[in-house]
C-alpha cells in the first residue's frame, strides 16, 4: 500500500461571509473520521451551485466560515479504521452528496440526497476548493485508474446530475430533448449524454461572443441551437427544431433564469416531461393548469443522482462517450471564474488545479 506525506497546512478557498468574496489562504489539513477518507483533491471543477452557496442565494443557510467545491477528483490518502472497500492510494471524487445516514427510508431506497441528514460538500461541509477534503467512505466516487482526473473532474456533479435528469425525464431512444442552458457546465454535460444516450438535442442559450455558444453546442452534438436573447418567439422556434414540429419530448431546464422555466410547459410536446434542475434564486414554477391538464404534461424536480447513478455516469465517461471542453486555471484564480459565471459568459467547464 503506498504511503503518503500529508501535511498540516494546506491552500485552499475560503468564503469568509455570505456574500463573498473567497479568500485564497492557507488552513489545517483535517483528518478523517472512523468511516470516511481524506483526498488529496488534484482539480476540481467549478458548478454554479459553488457561487449560489457563496451569494447565499438559497433558502438553506450554509456553514461559515466555507470551504467550496463539489467537483473534487484525486487521490485516498488516509481512511478511517471502518474503511473497508476502499484503499489508500485509489483515485476518488468528492462530490455534491458528501454523506448521508444510509438507514432512512430515502437511503433504504437509493434516494440519498433525499436523506434528512444529507451533507453537502461546499455547503454544510467543506468541499474540494482545498488541496485535502473528507467525504464519508460509502459516498465518494470510485474514479477508475485510467480517467484523467482533470478531465473527470466536471462529471462528479454536471454529469451524474444531467445523465440523472434525462433517465427521470423518461426520453427513449430517438426522442427529442431541448436542453436550457445547453453552453453552460451543466448543459454541455447534458449534450454529451443525451447524445450516447441516442437522444435528438436541441439546445438553447445565448449571449458570449458572436456564435461562440452555438458553435460549441453544435459541436457536442445538438441538432438545432435556439439562442434565447435573439429569438422573436421561442416556443414556436423550440417546437419547428422537431421534425413533426410537435416540440420535444423532454425538456431539461438548467438555467439560471426564472422565465425559461416558464416557457418550457408551452414548447414541451404534449404527454411530454419538463424536468427541473437548475435552481435560480427566488424562482418560481408557472404553467397554465389547463395546457397542463389535456396536454397531459409533467413538471418535476431532478436534484443530483445516486451512488449508482454515480457509477453509471463515470462508466459513460470511461468509455470515452462523454467529451466536454474545459478551461484550468489555478485554485487561486476561483475569484475570476465565479465573475465570468455571474457574466454568463462561461462556455463549458472551468476546473481549478489546487497546485497552483
Ligand atoms: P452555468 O453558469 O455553467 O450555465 C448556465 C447557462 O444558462 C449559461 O450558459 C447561461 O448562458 C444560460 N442561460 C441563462 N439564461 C438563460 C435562458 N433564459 N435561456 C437559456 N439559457 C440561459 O451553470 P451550471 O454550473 O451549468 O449550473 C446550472 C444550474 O444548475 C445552477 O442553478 C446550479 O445551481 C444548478 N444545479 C442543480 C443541480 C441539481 O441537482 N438539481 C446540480 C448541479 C447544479
Ligand atoms: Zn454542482
Ligand atoms: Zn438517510
Amino acid at each position: 500500500m503506498p504511503q503518503f506525506q500529508i501535511p498540516t497546512e494546506q491552500w485552499a478557498q475560503v468564503v469568509e461571509k455570505t456574500g463573498g468574496p473567497s479568500v485564497y489562504k492557507k488552513i489545517p489539513v483535517q483528518k478523517p473520521g472512523p468511516d470516511e477518507v481524506l483526498i488529496n483533491v488534484k482539480y476540481s471543477g467549478v458548478c454554479h451551485t459553488d457561487l449560489h452557496a457563496m451569494m447565499g442565494d438559497w433558502p438553506l443557510a450554509t456553514k461559515i466560515p466555507l470551504v467550496g467545491g463539489h467537483e473534487g477528483a484525486g487521490v485516498v490518502v488516509a481512511k478511517g479504521e471502518l474503511v473497508k472497500d476502499i484503499e489508500i492510494g485509489d483515485h476518488a471524487g468528492i462530490k455534491w452528496l458528501n454523506g448521508s445516514c444510509l438507514a432512512c427510508s430515502f437511503c433504504m431506497q437509493a434516494d440519498e440526497p433525499l436523506c434528512q441528514h444529507a451533507l453537502l460538500s461546499g455547503y454544510t461541509v467543506d468541499g474540494s476548493f482545498q488541496q485535502y477534503a473528507i467525504a464519508k467512505a460509502a459516498h465518494v466516487a470510485r474514479i477508475p485508474k485510467e480517467c484523467d482526473l482533470e478531465v473527470i473532474a466536471p462529471v462528479l456533479c454536471a454529469g451524474i446530475t444531467v445523465y440523472k435528469g434525462l433517465k427521470e425525464s423518461g426520453a427513449r431512444p430517438g426522442q427529442w430533448v431541448a436542453v436550457v442552458g445547453a453552453a453552460g457546465g451543466l448543459g454541455s454535460m447534458a449534450l454529451q449524454y443525451a447524445r450516447a444516450m441516442g437522444l435528438h438535442t436541441i439546445a438553447i442559450d445565448g449571449g458570449g461572443q458572436g456564435n461562440e455558444k452555438a458553435q460549441h453546442c453544435q459541436s457536442l452534438g445538438a441538432s438545432a441551437f435556439v439562442d434565447f436573447g435573439k429569438s422573436q418567439d421561442l416556443v414556436a422556434e423550440v417546437k419547428a427544431a422537431t421534425p413533426d414540429g410537435l416540440g420535444p419530448h423532454a425538456v431539461l431546464c438548467l438555467a439560471v433564469q426564472e422565465k425559461p422555466f416558464q416557457q418550457a410547459a408551452d414548447y414541451v410536446r404534449s404527454r411530454g416531461t419538463v424536468i427541473c434542475i437548475g435552481l435560480p434564486a427566488n424562482a418560481y414554477l408557472k404553467a397554465p393548469v389547463f395546457n397542463t391538464v389535456i396536454r397531459m404534461i409533467t413538471i418535476r424536480g431532478s436534484y443530483v443522482g445516486n451512488r449508482q447513478d454515480t457509477q453509471e455516469a463515470l462508466d459513460f465517461f470511461a468509455r470515452g462517450l462523454i467529451k466536454v471542453p474545459f478551461k484550468t486555471v489555478g485554485l487561486s484564480q476561483l475569484g475570476e471564474v465565479y465573475q465570468l459565471m455571474h457574466d454568463g459568459k462561461i462556455v463549458g467547464r472551468y476546473v481549478v488545479d489546487t497546485s497552483k
